[in-house]
């Protein structure tokens, strides 16, 4: 007989002190551990009032609990569940009392999710949306990890996958009874019709402008420009929270800062890229080194340049709208204002502005000619804002035209099946082998066409998790936290 299963247990919510914390017991101990800590086992399914009690015998809480027989449970096991008080000392009595069951062991990361997994109740497409589910931050991003989360992708995969292996059946069959001309008679032409029918199916289903994955990651937009020029000061303004550092010193923002933001419903990244520049010191040419990466891997990149310096430099970002911010025009207005970190003489501005121009210039010349890839039609791609990130002159209009660009960048009428790069590829090598069956020189040869149906199968198998898990379970698992 296989060994009995660890019985794994976590608290499931979130951080403690909370007016409820909710623990989890999973595994074929969990009626012994439900009954040892509160003298019973409830209905299936109906909470029940409970007097949870410890090793000595001491009432530890009084909460609700729960019981799931197997199969009928989240993970497929039996499952308890105890609705505590969330208060600290709470929970960690419970926690104990539940660590000295024998058979007992507190839960890794992601493991309810995983035996979930392995008892069949979710595909691996459904834990991804699972765990955007957990991670969605905005409606958009929500609708979708629900719809991939209830099989939008993974059903979808299965019938592909169903009809490719009985395709696959009929090439057997031809392959087998190949001496009996009358029985085999044609059974490949159904077979490559079936063929046929998935290339455009899965075409059609990979030619969706990367929108699914856009839309969970969020438009990201690097604010890069040379040092001082206010762009720690312009992210602060967008996310409205102090979250990068600003400095009147050059060079400060040595790192990459990451901002998350609800713009309209529509998820935005902020990127403050280090004051890019060249440098000797090795602390900050890595710091250069990440923001340029950064800035050319970013959706759109906001290059903000001081409007009342002479300085000119070109944007590091490449094939990617860039939208130029002249910022501190509150100095060129008034230059009494100055302050130390952008003191100039008054002479200056006007060799600010025509500088100013001339960048201007060279970014617009440089984006008409290169074109955009894979971006969809916008003509927001040669922006120019004047603004001012300390007074919030010109900073509406910015702020609109950067909602107006997440929406065109992420907005699309269908849901999307393909989110992660994952799913791009399998997909991709289903219907690379698929190609390869329809070659006109596999004619004939039904043993190199039914090999190239079982490499599409075996794709699509990858997708849903039902073939090669084990090398990727731990990347997908690895992102869910411990009570999941
Ligand atoms: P970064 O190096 O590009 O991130 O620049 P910071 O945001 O750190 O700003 C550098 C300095 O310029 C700070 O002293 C800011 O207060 C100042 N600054 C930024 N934006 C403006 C602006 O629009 N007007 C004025 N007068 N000062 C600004």
């Amino acid at each position: 007989m296989p060994a009995e299963r660890d019985t794994i247990f976590a608290l499931s919510s979130g951080r403690p002190p909370a007016a409820i914390a909710v623990v989890r017991i999973s595994g074929p101990r969990a009626g012994d551990a439900l009954k040892r800590l509160s003298g019973k086992i409830p209905e299936p399914r109906k909470a029940a009032l409970a007097r949870i009690r410890g090793a000595d015998n001491e009432i530890i809480d009084e909460a609700l609990a729960l019981w799931f027989p197997a199969p009928h449970s989240e993970t497929g096991e039996d499952t308890a569940e105890l609705q505590l008080h969330g208060g600290r000392a709470v929970i960690a009595a419970t926690l104990a009392a539940l660590g000295k069951i024998e058979g007992l062991r507190p839960a890794e990361a992601g493991e309810f999710t995983r035996r979930a997994f392995e008892n069949g109740k979710l595909d691996l497409t459904a834990v991804e949306g699972l765990a955007d589910l957990v991670m969605a931050e905005t409606d958009g991003q929500r609708r979708q990890a629900l719809r991939q989360m209830q099989g939008l992708l993974g059903n979808r995969a299965e019938t592909w996958r169903d009809r490719l292996i009985r395709a696959l059946a009929l090439i057997e069959a031809r392959i087998d009874f190949s001496d009996e001309a009358d029985v085999a008679a044609d059974l490949v032409t159904p077979a490559l019709h079936a063929a046929r029918e998935l290339v455009s199916e899965i075409e059609a289903a990979l030619a969706d402008g990367h929108r699914g994955e856009r839309l969970r990651e969020g438009l990201v937009v690097a604010i890069a420009g040379p040092p001082n020029a206010g762009k720690s000061t312009l992210l602060n303004r967008i996310a409205r929270r102090e979250a990068a550092i600003v400095s009147p010193y050059a060079g400060t923002t040595r790192d990459v800062i990451e901002v998350h933001l609800d713009l309209g419903g529509l998820p935005v990244t902020l990127l403050d890229t280090a004051g890019i520049r060249d440098t000797d010191d090795p602390v900050e040419m890595e710091g250069v080194r990440r923001a340029r990466e950064r800035a050319e891997a970013a959706d759109l990149v906001l290059w903000v340049v001081d409007a009342s310096a002479p300085e000119s430099t070109r944007p590091a970002a490449s094939g990617r709208p860039v939208w130029v911010i002249r910022n501190k025009i509150d100095l060129v207005r008034q230059p009494d204002k100055r302050n130390e970190s952008t003191l100039q003489s008054d002479r200056r501005s006007e060799a600010t502005f025509m500088a100013n121009e001339r960048l201007t210039g060279m970014v617009n010349q440089r984006l008409t000619g290169s074109p955009q890839r894979n971006e969809p039609k916008s003509d927001m791609s040669e922006q120019i804002f004047i603004i001012s990130a300390v007074t919030g002159e010109g900073f509406d209009a910015l702020l609109a035209q950067l909602t107006r660009h997440a929406d065109s960048f992420l907005a699309g009428a269908e849901p999307a099946l393909v989110t992660r790069a994952r799913h791009r590829r399998a997909l991709e090598d289903a219907l690379a082998a698929l190609r390869r069956a329809l070659k006109p020189e596999l004619a004939g040869r039904e043993d190199l066409l039914a090999e190239e149906l079982r490499l599409a199968a075996r794709a699509l198998g990858r997708l849903t998790g039902r073939v090669d898990v084990e090398d990727i379970l731990d990347v997908i698992f690895r992102d869910f936290c411990i009570g999941k």
